[in-house]
């Protein structure tokens, strides 16, 4: 089964063809992405109308793309995924629309999928794919999770932030450093650069057992920490980067804690972690010495399947098509708060 995947629930409109007859990454026939970060840069941070607008201009030509560069055209499809959420309810309204619009002129199926699904599931399009069971971070710009997973839509919170997400918490600090948005990759490029012995910041809540997260204290003692700095005039390139580098320790540490003891809470070996900030190397560093301790092992998607993208929609969505599952007839989906553990394993409908 050839599925098309749309992705549009934030500031990038993905689109990918996944083929099912195919296994793992070789069944990815084709992906394209578009990202507006540029344009909401100058506002530094994501507008809604602005993101709904563009994917509208952005996402048949996108489809067009992966169709020329798969060999394929529109008759090709036998059915079509797209994320209906969490997310911005305008953006993810363009995605629905326009798949169910498709698909119904083509006489296919479809299907909303759940966006952190897609997250979760993207290590399963690289060469190395993990096996079920396994625990997944989920790290990104909205979320922060730890997810034991028993298959496709078996999944149990073990934790998530209980305020901000981890990526949320870097795009801050970012912007309190005077970085570009988003901050994640900023921070820690200036990060590279600090003592991290200087500073030592709160790893928030790992004193107690447990394995939610805060990164809102975090926040506001960076900003405390940038201040102080400021007042004694001490605030120099070298002190930003100190802060920088503090602020990511304190924030890897936090996380790596947390899975360390979700893998001995679970007994699992495998460890999936996905989401913008499992780009984030000193993460991967970190988490790899961890694994090595207790020989279990860390999966990740390839880096441009980090971040939001139309691969892991296709993926996941071609999953759950292919089991039988599809849209009641004519009934978009657009979910601006969905939890991740209302999913279910594939039903047919
Ligand atoms: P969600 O998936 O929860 O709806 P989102 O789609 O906005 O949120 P992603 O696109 O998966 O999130 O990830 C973007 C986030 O990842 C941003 O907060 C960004 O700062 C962060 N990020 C990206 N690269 C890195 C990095 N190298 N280090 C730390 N954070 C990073
Ligand atoms: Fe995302
Ligand atoms: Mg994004």
């Amino acid at each position: 089964m050839r599925v098309l995947g749309i992705e549009t629930s934030c500031d990038e409109t993905g689109v990918a063809l996944y083929d099912t007859s195919l296994t793992g990454g070789s069944g990815l026939l084709a992906d394209a992405l578009y990202s507006q970060i540029a344009m909401h840069a100058d506002y530094g941070g994501v507008v809604p109308e602005l993101a709904s607008r563009d994917h509208t201009r952005r996402l048949l030509p996108l489809i067009e793309q992966v169709l020329i560069d798969a060999k394929l055209t529109r008759q090709d499809i036998d059915g079509i995924a797209y994320t209906a959420g969490p997310g911005l309810v305008g953006a993810l309204m363009v995605g629905a629309s326009t798949a169910h619009g498709m698909a119904r002129a083509l006489g296919i199926p479809v299907l909303g999928v759940h966006h952190m699904e897609g997250h979760l599931l993207a290590p399963m399009l690289e060469e190395d794919a993990p096996q079920f069971p396994f625990v997944a971070l989920l790290v990104s710009g909205g979320h922060t999770q730890l997810v034991e997973v028993k298959g496709l839509g078996n999944y149990q919170l073990l934790g998530e932030s209980v305020d901000d997400a981890a990526g949320e918490a870097f795009d801050k600090a970012a912007k309190m450093l005077g970085l570009a948005y988003p901050g994640g990759p900023e921070v820690a490029r200036l990060a590279e650069q600090g003592d991290p012995k200087r500073f030592r910041f709160p790893r928030p809540m790992t004193d107690r057992p447990g394995l939610d997260f805060s990164f809102s204290g975090l926040k506001t003692h960076t900003l405390t920490a940038i201040r102080q700095l400021e007042a004694a005039g001490e605030l120099n390139e070298q002190a930003r980067a100190d802060v920088a580098r503090a602020f990511e320790e304190a924030v890897v540490d936090t996380l790596v804690i947390k899975c360390r003891r979700a893998l001995d809470q679970t007994g699992l070996k495998r460890l999936v972690v996905a989401g913008g900030v499992s780009a984030n190397q000193r993460l991967r560093e970190r988490l790899a010495l961890e694994c090595q301790k207790r020989e279990a092992k860390a999966y990740y998607p390839r880096g441009r399947f980090c971040t939001d993208n139309g691969a892991m929609i296709a993926y996941v969505g071609a999953q759950r098509l292919a089991a039988g599952e599809q849209d009641s007839d004519g009934v978009m989906q657009a979910t601006p708060r969905w939890p991740l553990e209302q999913l279910a394993a594939p039903s047919a409908s």
